[in-house]
């Protein structure tokens, strides 16, 4: 059997936050990481809890490093960066008063984006609607920002989705960044085509498109997907995508829960991964998938 791979592991983002995390730390450690929505194994603060080899090898400094889950307990003199999640305004706000050193925020650009651009349109008072899911981190944060606006939020799961209607308050559409990019592209056709009066603001990141493209191809290609899922936003678009043109997906946390029996009569079988999946995770994989069609 053959054994594709996705030529991505972890998203522009994350590596972004590792280079920069490494570069300061080589230059100046040590000092604390932590950033909001953490936690779990495939967490990337987790990884450099862990003192995972393979991330050491490419970026050494890590292990100088140590994490810190609850900022609250930082003060005066604590020398802190933060990871690709960042952290909310107000308890940034709240470091700084207590006197924490802030040393960097390497929240990712496209989430920073996102969390600016509602802010933008709900100040000028547009309600938001948001193409992800309600449960996403960054669909929660995107009502928690309109509700301080006093502006209404709603969140378009499906293509079919009904488009909120307009009641005389203006409404803009926008991306959860880890979206399914086919379903904001079909909802954006239908304002377009609908001529309803929806301002649109393309907020999804680049790694989503390029990451759900690449997923597609080899889902096409392949006779069964394996998905590396890390429980996040970005992995279920990736499902999803996949799902449309392939009914043989299967989400794995691990290679351990791999059934050889999925591989039955396939040729071909892709493996892919979530955002917080390393590209040496993705081939670990791969590699176990070949010793079972030998
Ligand atoms: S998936 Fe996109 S938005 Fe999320 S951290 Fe990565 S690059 Fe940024």
């Amino acid at each position: 059997m053959e054994v594709l791979t996705a030529s991505v592991g972890f998203c522009l983002g994350i590596t972004r936050a590792y280079r920069e995390m490494n570069k300061r730390a080589l230059a100046e450690a040590p000092f604390a990481v932590a950033h909001q929505n953490a936690g779990g194994e495939f967490d990337t603060l987790t990884r450099i809890e862990r003192r995972e080899p393979a991330l050491l090898a490419d970026y050494p400094g890590l292990q100088e490093l140590s994490v810190v889950r609850d900022v609250s307990n930082l003060g005066e003199g604590d020398r802190l960066v933060l990871g690709f999640h960042g952290l909310n305004r107000q308890t940034k706000e709240s470091l700084a008063a207590r006197g924490v050193d802030l040393l960097d925020d390497l929240i990712c650009p496209f989430i920073e984006k996102l969390d600016r651009v509602v802010e933008r349109l709900a100040k000028e008072g547009f309600d938001i609607a948001i193409v992800g899911t309600k449960d996403n981190h960054h669909c929660r944060v995107a009502k928690k920002i309109a509700d301080e606006h006093g502006r209404r939020c709603y969140v378009i799961e499906r293509a079919d989705d009904g488009l909120p209607s307009e009641d005389g308050r203006p409404i803009a559409l926008v991306g959860q960044v880890t979206g399914n990019t086919e379903v904001f592209t079909e909802v954006i056709d239908r304002i377009r085509s609908s001529k309803a009066p929806i301002k649109v603001v393309k907020t999804m990141c680049s790694d989503s498109y390029s990451r759900q493209r690449t997923a597609v191809e080899l889902a096409q290609q392949a006779d069964v997907v394996i998905l590396l899922d890390d429980g996040g936003g970005a992995a279920q678009s990736v499902f999803e995508v996949c799902a449309r043109v392939n009914n043989r997906v299967h989400r794995v946390r691990s290679k351990e829960e791999i059934k050889p029996a999925w591989f039955e009569g396939a040729e071909k079988a892709a493996i892919i991964g979530g955002i917080l999946v390393p590209a040496w995770s993705v081939e670990d994989v791969a590699a176990y998938v070949r010793t079972l069609s030998n």
